[in-house]
């Protein structure tokens, strides 16, 4: 390893030579982003179903950064996308993305709108009022937006019930052109989420046959990752894979999955920080706030640079575990702001300038996402927000 310090002064100064702060440079940890197995993840899923895939790169790709991965997915065949807020559509535009842009969370106000329609970006509209504001930015222009349903989600979009009023409104308002028809499975990974899912197509279903008597074009989109992967065949123009392109299989565990699904799916995030110092920890010594773990025995610990200011939750406290030279290391005692104590009493090679992987890791002893969700107490998802947007990220292809 060249060195611990990946804070470069020049490099951080800005053009009236005054040091400015990035969030990143307080971060020893470095996220490392594989873009080939994002790659390979996407054309998998496009195999899974006939529906186009719409990659979902929204919360800056699941924090795998929004735009090197939207420049892969484009090279990978990607034709749409799917972004969270208009700004990260907006993002997206300056950095020369040219297909069309479609934003989950809507355009809230005029000022969104004036943006969404400048740049050339879709919003989901969920109600009335947001119709009212696009319509109203607009003009005469025509508008594309996404008719945002909701079939059993119960957090945003129009009812069944309100179809034949949107209608209305909508046959009245020649310039508001809904480009596609979307709505979101509640539990699509789960055992006995059958039933429901069931409900939740046969009512979309309904709907785009409703919307179709006078929108013959529009498109649909029902389906995220676990949909795509464990109801495949139904059928509809839009597919929005998220999760699933970043390695994750969500139907592991449940009576849904295929041994096809993890062969192919590769993880694209691995996370590691620097062993700063390597010493004894005697037996009846106690290490970190709180004293809360104090040695049976005597052992060897490493401390690590990254804590929960890097996104490695304070809640894995003796319950973590990092992977140094190919060894599982559990965490001891509480974890610091940026710093945390590992036990390495059963590998004596480890040395101060090794790398400890917090996620991933070289051989079969990698610690999956799966895992330190379950450690942590949360989801995937939430751990590649959390450690992916807090540190330095660096790409490999
Ligand atoms: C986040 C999101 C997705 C992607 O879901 P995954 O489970 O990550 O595949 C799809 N559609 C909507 C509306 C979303 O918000």
């Amino acid at each position: 390893m060249s060195g611990h310090n990946n804070f470069n002064f020049a490099e951080n100064k800005n053009q009236d030579n005054v040091l400015y702060y990035r969030p990143e440079l307080q971060s020893l940890a470095r996220v490392n982003v594989n873009l080939s197995a994002l790659r390979d993840n996407f054309l998998f899923l496009k195999q899974q179903s006939q529906a186009e895939m719409m990659p979902v790169i929204k919360a800056d790709a699941y924090g795998h950064g929004l735009i090197p991965c939207a420049q892969v997915l484009e090279q990978a065949g990607a034709r749409i996308f799917a972004v969270g807020t208009v700004g990260e559509g907006v993002l997206l535009r300056q950095a020369g993305i040219g297909a069309p842009i479609v934003a989950l969370l809507g355009a809230l106000d005029e000022q969104d709108c004036r943006v969404a329609v400048q740049y050339s970006i879709t919003p989901f509209v969920p109600t009335f009022e947001q119709l009212r504001v696009l319509q109203h930015v607009a003009g005469a222009d025509q508008a594309s937006f996404v008719l945002k349903f909701d079939t059993g989600m119960r957090r945003l979009g129009f009812s069944e019930n309100e179809l034949g009023v949107l209608l209305e409104v909508l046959n009245r308002t020649p310039n508001l052109q809904p480009f596609m028809a979307a709505s979101h499975l509640a539990v699509a990974d789960e055992t006995t989420g059958g039933n429901y899912t069931q409900e939740q197509m046969a009512c979309f279903s309904r709907i785009i046959t409703g919307l179709r008597q006078s929108f013959p074009a529009i498109k649909s989109s029902l389906l995220n990752s676990a949909g795509i992967l464990a109801y495949g065949d139904y059928q509809s123009d839009v597919a929005r894979p998220g999760i699933a392109l970043y390695g994750v299989n969500p139907l592991l565990g449940t009576n849904l999955d295929r041994p096809e699904i993890d062969l192919h799916l590769k993880p694209v995030m691995q996370v590691i920080a620097p062993v700063i110092q390597v010493h004894a920890l005697k037996k009846g010594q106690s290490i970190s706030y709180g004293r809360t773990f104090t040695a049976p025995e005597d052992m060897t610990v490493a401390i690590v640079g990254a804590g929960y200011a890097q996104g490695y939750s304070r809640g894995l406290s003796s319950k973590g575990v990092m992977l140094i030279k190919g060894k599982r290391c559990p965490v001891l005692g509480r974890v610091c702001m940026q710093l945390v104590a590992v036990d390495v009493s059963s590998n004596k090679n480890v040395q101060e300038g090794d790398w400890a992987y917090l996620l991933g890791g070289e051989n079969e002893q990698a610690i999956t996402v799966h895992e330190l969700a379950q450690l942590w107490g949360t989801i995937s998802y939430e751990v590649f927000c959390i450690l992916g947007t807090m540190n330095t990220r660096k790409y490999s292809i």
